[in-house]
C-alpha cells in the first residue's frame, strides 16, 4: 500500500461542481467508513489514511462547518443546522442525506473515500446502503475506533485548534509553545463551540443513543474492523493499515 498525493477534496467542500485536484490514480479504490465516538480522532486518522491510500478524507462535519462560514445568506435549513451543531446534537438526516447525495459523484470516485462521521444514524446508514449499491460499488471495511468514554470526553473538553492551518493541540497533552497560538502559522486556536462541556455531555449520549448501534449494523454486514484508538495519530494510522491489509489478504 504506497504513500500516496492527498486529493484537496474541492468537489466535497464546495460542491460536486468543483473538480478535485490532482485527479485520482489507476490504484485499487478504497472505500472505507470511520465510525467512532465523537473526539476519538477519526478526523485524524482519516488525514493520515487518505495521505497513504489515496482516498478523499469526507467528513460531513467539516461540510457543514464550511457552509456555516459561507459569506452568503444561509439557507433556513443551514440556520437550523448550525444550531444543532452548537448544542451538540445532530443535523437533521434529510439535512445530512441532501448533502451527501449532492456529492454522490465523490462516492462513485475512482480514487475512494474515507467517510468521516457519515453514517450517524441507522437511516443515513440505510440510504448509504443503497447509494452504494444503485452505483455498483462495495465498502472495504468500516473501521470502528475504540476508546474508553471518560478519555474521550478529557480530549474533547482540552483539544484546541488552529483557525488557519487546523493543527489540533491540548491544553495538558500537547499544548502549543505559546498560550492560544499555533506553533506551526502562528494564528490564534479556538476551542470549538460543540467541545465545550454541556455540548459534548450531548454529543456522548446522542452517539450512545443514534450512532453506536452501526458497529452491530455493520457487523452484521461482516464489514467490521475493530482498531485500538490508544497511542499516537501514527500509531493509531500503523494499527489500521496493518488491519486493513491483513483483511485484504
Ligand atoms: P464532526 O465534525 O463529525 O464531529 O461533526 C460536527 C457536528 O456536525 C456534529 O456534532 C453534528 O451536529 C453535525 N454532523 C456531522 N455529521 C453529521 C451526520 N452524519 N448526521 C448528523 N449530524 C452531523
Amino acid at each position: 500500500m504506497p504513500s500516496q498525493a492527498k486529493p484537496n477534496r474541492a468537489a466535497w467542500l464546495e460542491g460536486s461542481s468543483n473538480v478535485c485536484a490532482p485527479q485520482p490514480g489507476p490504484t485499487h479504490p478504497w472505500r472505507l467508513i470511520l465510525l467512532g465516538a465523537p473526539g476519538v480522532g477519526k478526523g485524524t486518522q482519516a488525514d493520515l489514511l487518505s495521505q497513504r491510500l489515496g482516498a478523499c478524507h469526507l467528513s460531513t462535519g467539516d461540510v457543514l462547518r464550511n457552509a456555516g462560514q459561507s459569506v452568503s445568506e444561509p439557507t433556513p435549513a443551514m440556520t437550523a443546522a448550525r444550531d444543532c451543531m452548537q448544542r451538540g446534537a445532530l443535523v437533521p438526516d434529510h439535512t445530512v442525506w441532501e448533502i451527501v447525495r449532492e456529492r454522490s459523484a465523490c462516492i462513485r470516485c475512482r480514487g475512494g473515500f474515507i467517510l468521516d462521521g457519515f453514517p450517524r444514524t441507522r437511516l443515513q446508514a440505510e440510504l448509504l446502503n443503497q447509494l452504494i449499491a444503485d452505483e455498483g460499488i462495495s465498502l472495504d471495511a468500516v473501521v470502528n475506533y475504540e476508546m474508553p468514554i471518560a478519555k474521550i470526553v478529557e480530549r474533547l473538553s482540552g483539544r484546541r485548534i488552529c483557525k488557519a492551518c487546523k493543527a489540533v493541540y491540548h491544553v495538558t497533552r500537547q499544548p502549543s509553545k505559546t498560550d492560544g497560538v499555533c506553533d506551526t502559522c502562528g494564528e490564534n486556536l479556538f476551542h470549538r463551540e460543540d467541545d465545550r462541556p454541556e455540548a459534548v455531555t450531548v454529543r456522548m449520549e446522542t452517539y450512545e443513543r443514534s450512532t453506536a448501534p452501526l458497529i452491530e449494523f455493520y457487523r452484521d454486514f461482516g464489514l467490521l474492523l475493530p482498531v485500538a484508538a490508544a497511542g499516537s495519530p501514527e500509531e493509531i494510522c500503523a494499527r489500521t493499515m496493518e488491519a486493513l491489509q491483513n483483511r485484504k489478504s
